[in-house]
């Protein structure tokens, strides 16, 4: 679209020479400015795609609402007095159309800028309509948010869930036959064949609930890998994938410094589990942790010939010594929705591939987890 923006172009300099530098300020002190400016310029001439962007159907019919079609808006108005103002070449931005039959479609526009007043009697505008683009990126991110979210909840949530629903039944039955037996020991006189009958019970159901809880320890501390080469740099960047939207939306910058080269011998959605949880967590922290430094930063480097060191690094609350020593615990949890089993399954998946994990905190400052994986399977 071709537009005449000389007069635009006569206001800015007097603007210029009366020495405004800040723009945006100045439209900030002169609210009525950004529509007296815009009925300063007029459109000269628009191509066949411009008439059907807005649904106009004939080139007269949008002259004819051309003004209401293409009202005054403040962001984009103000990128291009801005670059005038600063003499560039160019400028970009973006903003909505709305066209003849009220359908929303957003665009992206671009702008060369004369370096004279003639120029401006011309002026071209190139448009290009992104609806796909943004509903391409809006599906992005529903994705992330819900892949970030089942992750959680199979990291957390299985695991607890089976251990609960396991152990709760043989727990409630030790407790039925305990109140068996004080019910028979208070019958006169105590009747003490049911009393030992409902006190076996008792140390049977409780023995099962041991075994059970044996048993998910040892699934735990053998959680099944499929250990391939994996590139570290794959792991991370699937981890930052899902965590993404919670670090924006929480204003966290993430930094990676991950060796390129770098494979380990691992299975890698348990790998980008771990990574997940440990992001997740220092996120949290930092969220929580009133310092102006909101860093969180994940690392990747071979520490010897045999082991792959990472590490995730965060500038939020850190841990108190309580904290520290009961971090691994199954259910141990310092946050009013945690479930306490994050660090735990962490811990389980890193050494099932023959890894360590460790960590290092200090109160206000942050905290560092570290852990070593195998980078090739003669271990
Ligand atoms: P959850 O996140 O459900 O609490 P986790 O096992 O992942 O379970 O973490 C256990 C506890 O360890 C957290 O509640 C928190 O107190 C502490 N923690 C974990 N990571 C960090 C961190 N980066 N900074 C401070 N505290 C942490």
């Amino acid at each position: 679209m071709i537009e005449d923006w000389s007069r635009v172009y006569s206001a800015i300099s007097d603007l210029r020479k009366s020495g405004v530098v800040d723009i945006d300020a100045w439209f900030d002190s002169h609210p009525h400015a950004i529509a007296e400016f815009r009925a300063l310029h007029s459109f000269v001439e628009a191509n066949d795609a411009v008439i059907e962007l807005f649904e106009a159907g004939t080139k007269a019919a949008f002259f004819d609402r051309a003004r209401q079609l293409l009202p005054a808006d403040r962001t984009s108005n103000i990128a291009v007095y801005r670059a005038m103002l600063e003499g560039r070449d160019a400028c970009q931005g973006e903003r909505t159309l709305v066209t003849f039959s009220g359908k929303k479609v957003p665009i992206v526009w671009r702008c060369s800028l004369p370096d004279h007043v003639d120029g401006y009697r011309q002026l071209c505008f190139y448009a290009f309509d992104v609806t796909e683009q943004k509903k391409y990126n809006d599906r992005m991110q529903t994705m992330r948010a819900e892949m970030a979210r089942s992750a959680r909840v199979s990291l957390f949530g299985e695991v607890a869930a089976s251990i609960l629903h396991e152990i709760s039944q043989p727990l409630s039955a030790t407790r039925t036959s305990a109140d068996a037996a004080l019910r028979w020991l208070g019958h006169a006189p105590p009747n003490i064949d049911e009393v030992a009958e409902s006190v076996r019970d008792a140390a049977r159901w409780a023995r099962d609930a041991t075994e059970i809880c044996r048993r998910m320890r040892g699934f735990l501390g053998k959680v099944p890998a499929r250990s391939v080469l994996t590139r570290a740099y794959d792991a991370v960047d699937a981890a930052l994938f899902l965590i993404s939207p919670e670090a924006s939306s929480k204003g966290v910058n993430i930094e990676r410094h991950v060796e390129r080269s770098l494979c380990v011998f691992a299975d890698p959605v348990q790998i980008q589990q771990v990574l997940a949880n440990l992001l997740l967590n220092g996120i949290y922290a930092i969220d929580e942790n009133d310092g102006a430094q909101r860093n969180l930063s994940i690392s990747a480097k071979l520490a010897d010939a045999n082991e792959a060191l990472f590490e995730v690094q965060d500038t939020g609350t850190g841990m108190n010594a309580h904290t520290l020593e009961s971090l691994f615990e199954p259910f141990f949890t310092t946050k009013a929705n945690g479930m306490g089993m994050g660090l735990v399954v962490a811990r389980s998946i890193v050494e099932s591939h023959g890894g360590r994990i460790w960590v290092e905190s200090t109160p206000q400052v942050g905290t560092r987890f570290s852990f070593t994986l195998p980078v090739s399977d003669n271990r």
